[in-house]
């Protein structure tokens, strides 16, 4: 595996890509398949910048990264939070629930959310129920 780092032209995203071999890169570049991962453009290139520059710059975006990720984590657990505040939770029952709501069986006040399994969303789909997929984190405190 190699890894280079990566402008486009476009947008000036400066980005990382790993490749299982520099012929790999050429052969991608040349069939146009080295895209970038801001606006989708081929006009990704390898970029000229020295190797000690990268590397200080991978370590900084790796903290950048860690920092991205607790703010991320945060707008979830707030997210959770508002949802746990205004939804309520029907767990396992969800596909049942929103099947009720949705044939007008059952008056609700509330929105609902839990945790259906991946076929229970895609027959929900079918029926034009429309369903969110939220991220969500375990709460681990209790
Ligand atoms: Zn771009």
């Amino acid at each position: 595996m190699i890894k280079y780092n990566l402008i486009c032209k476009n947008c000036s995203l400066n980005f990382d890509s790993w490749f299982s071999t520099s012929n790999e890169y050429e052969k991608l570049k040349k069939k146009n398949f080295l895209e970038c991962l801001n606006c989708n453009s081929n006009k990704v290139e390898k970029s000229l910048m020295a190797p000690k520059m990268i590397n200080k710059k991978m370590r900084e975006s790796s903290k950048d990264e860690t920092k991205k990720y607790k703010e991320f984590k945060n707008k979830i657990n707030d997210y959770q939070k508002f949802i746990k505040n205004n939804f309520e939770y029907v767990g396992k029952n969800f596909a049942y629930e929103a099947r009720s709501i949705h044939y007008n069986e059952k008056k609700r006040n509330k929105a609902i959310y839990g945790t259906p399994t991946k076929t229970e969303i895609n027959e929900l789909k079918e029926e034009g129920i429309k369903t969110t997929l939220v991220p969500w984190f375990q709460d681990t405190k209790n």
